[in-house]
């Protein structure tokens, strides 16, 4: 299996983030988390590390919107003109706006802060001075897995960091800054029917964003419910789409503690609307916090649980491309994400 990867992921690397409460914390979607996977899968004789090349041809101005690209890719250097006391490298913590925009109520402001709580949706995409190479290399790896898909029809992983899903049309968030299977997903639908199946333990609020009002990519996300877990503000039953994508967008929250047969029975009514779909190509955002050792998830999934989860999407027999999204239990990750992937080899 073809598993592309950058070594550019690094250059992301923010020192803290904010958790509920005002929690200053160590930034928990670490490099290490990567490190960990190339460490489980180095030794596979199956895993054919290769990497990205399709940099021409990303396409993410078909995902995002331009004003905001913009903003990801010149928002450290107008933080640092803006405030050259932070200039001292010791003192540098990332870009976090304290205020965020309604944006019903909201227009764009000049200010670099203003523009930043325009943009972000939380306090956990925290933006530094590598983030947006990090981010297109992230694309790139998830856009060169789908053509690798394309050209062979054989599956392959893109082992993307920073992850995707969160990212929205014209918003960053949880982790997230480019959306990485949304840019898979659009590459495919300009060949055939696409489908995004999205098992991350959170909503793949972003990705939904993206396609909303589109019919050429059905997305399905199967997540923790909103009403008590992150994004808190999408990833319901009633949102289904809306105009052309009405009934191309469906939503699975699951109560706390679900294990793997509760799983397994949402999963296989994801399945059938995604059958009905006829897809001829799928895209999966793979999230790990699904495992119930992860420090952000309250699923109870086994990894036993995982393998079944994987063999079940893979059963559906369409070319795919996983994509890594998120998972912290970062001991358990490697061995996660190799049971999860034999089944698409
Ligand atoms: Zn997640």
């Amino acid at each position: 299996m073809k598993v592309f990867y950058s070594e550019t992921h690094r250059a992301h690397n923010p020192t803290i983030e904010i958790f509920e409460g005002g929690k200053n914390v160590p930034y928990l979607e670490t490099p290490e988390r990567v490190d960990r996977i190339l460490a489980s899968l180095q030794d596979l004789a199956w895993i054919d590390l290769t990497e990205p090349d399709a940099s021409s041809s990303i396409g993410i101005q078909a995902i995002h919107d331009k004003s905001y690209i913009t903003f990801l890719e010149t928002a450290w250097r107008e933080w640092m003109e803006t405030n050259p006391a932070e200039t001292d490298m010791t003192k540098i913590t990332p870009l976090l706006p304290a205020t965020f925009a309604l944006r019903s109520q909201s227009s764009l402001p000049k200010t670099i802060l203003g523009k930043a709580g325009y943009y972000m949706m939380d306090l956990s995409a925290c933006l530094v001075e590598g983030t947006y190479p990090a981010a297109m290399s992230a694309a790139n790896c998830a856009v060169s897995a789908a053509q690798a898909t394309f050209k062979s029809l054989k599956n392959s992983f893109a082992l993307c960091r920073p992850p995707g899903h969160h990212a929205g049309l014209d918003f960053a968030g949880g982790y997230c800054f480019i959306n990485n299977a949304a840019a898979a997903a659009h590459w495919f639908s300009e060949r055939g029917r696409t489908a995004v199946l999205d098992i991350d333990y959170h909503a793949g609020n972003g990705t939904q964003d993206i396609f909303y009002d589109r019919e050429d990519v059905l997305t399905i996300s199967i997540h923790a419910d909103p009403a008590y877990e992150y994004p808190y503000f999408a990833g319901y039953p009633e949102e289904i789409g809306s105009g052309q994508g009405q009934n191309y967008h469906r939503n699975f929250p699951l109560p706390k503690g679900v294990d793997d047969s509760l799983y397994l029975f949402a999963l296989d009514n994801a399945l059938i609307r995604i059958r009905e779909h006829r897809p001829q190509y799928l895209v999966v955002s793979l999230g790990l916090d699904i495992y119930r050792g992860d420090p952000l998830g309250k699923f109870n999934i086994t990894r036993s649980g995982i393998g079944k989860i994987g063999k079940r999407i893979a059963d559906l027999a369409v070319p795919t491309c996983v994509i890594m999204e998120g998972g912290y239990a970062i001991s358990d990750l490697g061995d996660n994400l190799i049971t999860f992937l034999e089944n698409f080899k």
